[in-house]
């Protein structure tokens, strides 16, 4: 799958569509998912292009790979949620409902999240 530039993320990225933004640097962005499944709904994206968890873990380097997840780690402590504790979701592919073809990393907390089992 080739990376789409018009891609709804890729807008934001750019600044062509508003986000609630809750943490931005040089590599990585994240902002409040407009649809909120959690009472902490928190999408983060790296600005690099890649469309999916799959894509990112296979061509981005090892350091990328390793900012991008000490990004996550450490905006959910910003929102405290490493007290409580909380999900990370990333969906690749159709069987798993990926609806927007940039990689993201959905962060669910705030309250107690439905079992997995
Ligand atoms: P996924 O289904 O894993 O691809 O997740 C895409 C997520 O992006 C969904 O949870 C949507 O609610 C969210 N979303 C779509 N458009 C926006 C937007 N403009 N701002 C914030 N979140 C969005």
């Amino acid at each position: 799958m080739s990376y789409d530039k018009n891609n709804i993320f890729a807008k934001i990225i750019r600044g062509e569509i508003p986000c609630d933004k809750v943490y931005e640097d040089e590599h990585t962005l994240a902002f409040n998912d407009i649809n909120p499944a959690a009472k902490v709904h928190i999408l983060v994206i790296p600005k690099a292009e890649y469309t999916s968890f799959n894509d990112f873990a296979a061509n981005a380097s090892p350091e990328q790979i390793a900012l991008f997840y000490k990004a996550v780690k450490n905006i959910a402590a910003q929102q405290g949620l490493d007290k409580t504790g909380y999900r990370l979701i990333s969906n690749h592919g159709t069987d798993a409902y990926q609806t927007v073809e940039h990689f993201h990393v959905h962060i669910l907390g705030g309250e107690k999240l439905a079992a997995m089992n």
